[in-house]
């Protein structure tokens, strides 16, 4: 059968140039990766066919054997990696080898400096690929064909700005790569240099890896040949699955070696559990927790990172039926040993046994946590990569409420520093004699939290305060509401029922305080009118004038911030129409002075400022910022006259 030769140059999507650039002058020093990288795909693609072929074993083409090949030909200067895997169309060929898909690349390209040494630890969070090739070789071929197609396609680029694309013949399924090796790169034109390359960085992975073996003619006695001299294969990796063996037979630097593969890292990974579970529903797990964010974390879309295997076979890597969306950044696989093979991917969205599997890698997961907590320095590296994602946990998983909140760390006024590294533990134990809540703030940025005039009081005490400034946070204390028995309070909210904390002396003040500003208060109501629900005489404030305050159920102002800026309308959301409470210090010069103003106009003007000042000092936008500025000018020229 002759095929059309359809031929056609490509041009290489920006992305994909700055990527091939930046790897290949960061990842120099690291330049053997790229047999990982091949090889981890080969593994894949048979992965793949070996679970189509579940179902339709045709596509095996009476060849059922998976493999990977290696070849070089020191004539030529070229090394060969071919798989008998799914192979690919020329589509997805054009969709999978030239462009990026990934959604925030473009963004995660505008966050690289030029700096070598930083950007290559950015691109670790990328995943290299494919591209490594263009590491140590000027030209990259790569001829595949699809598993029970019958047209092939040969892919070829020296990895500058454009590619081409042909319709080729192949006899057999699966893809083949050819690197057409750099000048000066000859040290990989070497059996011996190529298997060590394997066993270092594939040697765990399932599938065998072969390489050409030279065996020399055999004699007998008087120096008759008996054999010719040939070529054996020789299968060079272990080709057991890591997680089939048992613990004692792995070596950090195995366990390390293989999440490379399956996390598509080039860094060790922070931690893992690996653990059989028996029973009736039978699996094994292998999971890691990775040294670094994948720059798409926050796409909530994102490729899910367990992998499913029913007996060894890879089932689905879209697995988000394994692991929750606040733990995507585990990686690993989970073997069940009583799944049926059969199982179509729709089936295992209901399946029961994967929703236990699924509870117990969950537990599995939440139990190393708590275990690297114990080790401060790595649990701090761990926190802030993944904190913010761990948050969504308590929002997410009601079962593990109590487990995820032990794990969360957030700033505090104890240190006032913005490293998150305080447990509620931590605060609870120090909390004050008589103190029955947890205090927080929530504001959105951390100087906003750490400057907010609601902590004026609790400074004052002594008593602590939880500082948050991330976004999820609203989110969290609305879903957190109380933690080893004590209620979260914001400080913001409500009345502060520190009273118990107060000496009697104090009390009595306060009630004399409200009653001598009785006429004052009601003034002030009258000048700010709907905008405000009460005025009233804080106890939260030492230093500022006034503040805002919300009711115990109402939304806070942050959380009502965060809202309109996504363009969220309060009404919809069925929570408009709290209007906040508005608190003034009668300790403080303004307010002093205000009592005894007897311009009504003048008493307005102060009462609009001190109200917008206080919104000012949430973080919050006014209004009218004009009116505001005249406002204040008018004041600050009555005083230089
Ligand atoms: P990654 O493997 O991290 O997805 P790569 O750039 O290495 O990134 O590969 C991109 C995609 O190209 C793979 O996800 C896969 O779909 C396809 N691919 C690469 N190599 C092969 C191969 N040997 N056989 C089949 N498909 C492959």
């Amino acid at each position: 059968m002759t095929v059309e030769a359809k031929k056609e140059t490509l041009g290489f999507q920006t992305e994909v140039k700055h990527l091939l650039h930046l790897m290949i002058h960061s990842l120099y020093s690291n330049k053997e990766i790229f047999l990982r990288e091949l090889i981890s795909n080969g593994s894949d693609a048979a992965d793949k066919l070996r679970f189509e072929a579940l179902s339709n074993d045709g596509l095996y083409e009476g060849n059922s054997e998976l493999a990977i090949r290696i070849d070089f030909d020191k004539d030529e200067r070229t090394i060969t990696v071919s798989d008998t895997g799914i192979g690919m169309s020329r589509e997805e060929v054009q969709e999978h080898i030239g462009t990026i898909a990934k959604s925030g690349t473009k963004q995660f390209f505008e966050k690289l400096t030029g700096d070598e040494a930083k950007d290559s630890e950015l691109i670790g969070q990328f995943g290299v690929g494919f591209y490594s090739a263009f590491i140590v070789a000027d030209k990259v071929t790569l001829t595949t064909r699809k598993a029970g197609e019958t047209e092939a396609v040969r892919w070829e680029s020296a990895g500058e700005g454009d590619y081409t694309l042909e319709t080729v013949e192949k006899a057999s399924r699966g893809t083949e790569v050819v690197l057409h090796l750099k000048e000066g790169e000859d040290e990989f034109l070497d059996g011996y240099r190529l298997r060590s390359i394997v066993k270092k960085f594939s040697d765990h992975i399932s599938l065998p890896i072969i390489m050409d073996r030279d065996v020399p003619a055999e004699t007998d006695e008087e120096g008759k040949e008996t054999a010719p001299a040939r070529v054996e294969d020789e299968t060079v990796n272990s080709a057991s699955a890591l997680w089939t063996k048992s613990k004692d037979e792995i070596s950090e630097e195995d366990y390390n070696e293989f999440y490379k593969h399956v996390g598509h890292d080039f860094q060790d990974p922070l931690t893992h559990v690996h653990s059989k579970v028996e029973g009736t529903n039978e699996y094994t797990l292998l999971l890691y927790v990775p040294a670094r964010a994948p720059f798409d974390m926050w796409d909530r879309d994102a490729k899910h990172g367990v992998k499913l295997y029913i007996r060894k076979v890879f089932i689905t890597d879209d697995a988000e039926q394994l692991m929750p969306r606040y733990l995507r950044f585990v990686r690993g696989v989970i073997d069940s040993d009583s799944l049926p093979l059969n199982v179509s991917r729709e089936i295992l969205q209901q399946s029961k046994q994967i929703s236990t599997i699924k509870a117990g890698a969950v537990k599995k997961v939440l139990g190393l946590l708590k275990t690297m907590a114990k080790d401060t320095e790595t649990y701090e590296k761990f926190w802030s990569e993944f904190g913010n994602v761990i948050k969504e946990g308590v929002i997410e998983d009601l079962k593990n409420k109590d487990a995820i909140a032990k794990l969360l760390r957030f700033s505090s006024t104890h240190t006032d520093k913005e490293k998150q590294d305080v447990s509620l533990a931590d605060y609870v134990a120090r909390m004050k004699e008589g103190q029955e809540k947890i205090y927080y703030v929530t504001a959105d940025s951390f100087s906003a939290a750490k400057n907010s005039p609601h902590l004026e009081v609790f400074r004052k005490k002594g008593i602590e305060v939880i500082l948050m400034a991330d976004r999820v946070d609203e989110w969290l204390v609305s879903n957190l509401n109380e933690f080893d028995g004590k209620q979260l309070q914001s400080v913001a909210k409500g009345e502060l029922d520190l009273d118990k904390l107060d000496t009697e002396e104090e009390k009595k003040e306060q009630e004399e305080t409200n009653k001598d500003f009785e006429a004052i208060l009601k003034q002030m109501k009258e000048v700010l009118g709907d905008k405000v629900s009460e005025v009233r005489i804080t106890n939260r404030l030492t230093d500022s004038p006034a503040c805002l305050v919300t009711g115990d159920n109402d939304m806070s102002l942050n959380m009502e911030r965060i809202m309109k800026e996504a363009g969220q309308s309060m009404n919809m959301m069925g929570m408009g129409g709290a209007k906040p409470i508005f608190e003034i210090n009668p300790a403080h010069a303004l307010v002093t002075s205000i009592k005894n103003e007897q311009d009504d106009d003048r008493f307005a003007d102060i009462t609009q400022i001190l109200f917008d000042q206080a919104i000012l000092s949430e973080g919050g936008q006014l209004d009218d910022p004009t009116a505001f500025v005249h406002k204040l000018n008018g004041l600050l020229q009555g005083l230089l006259k």
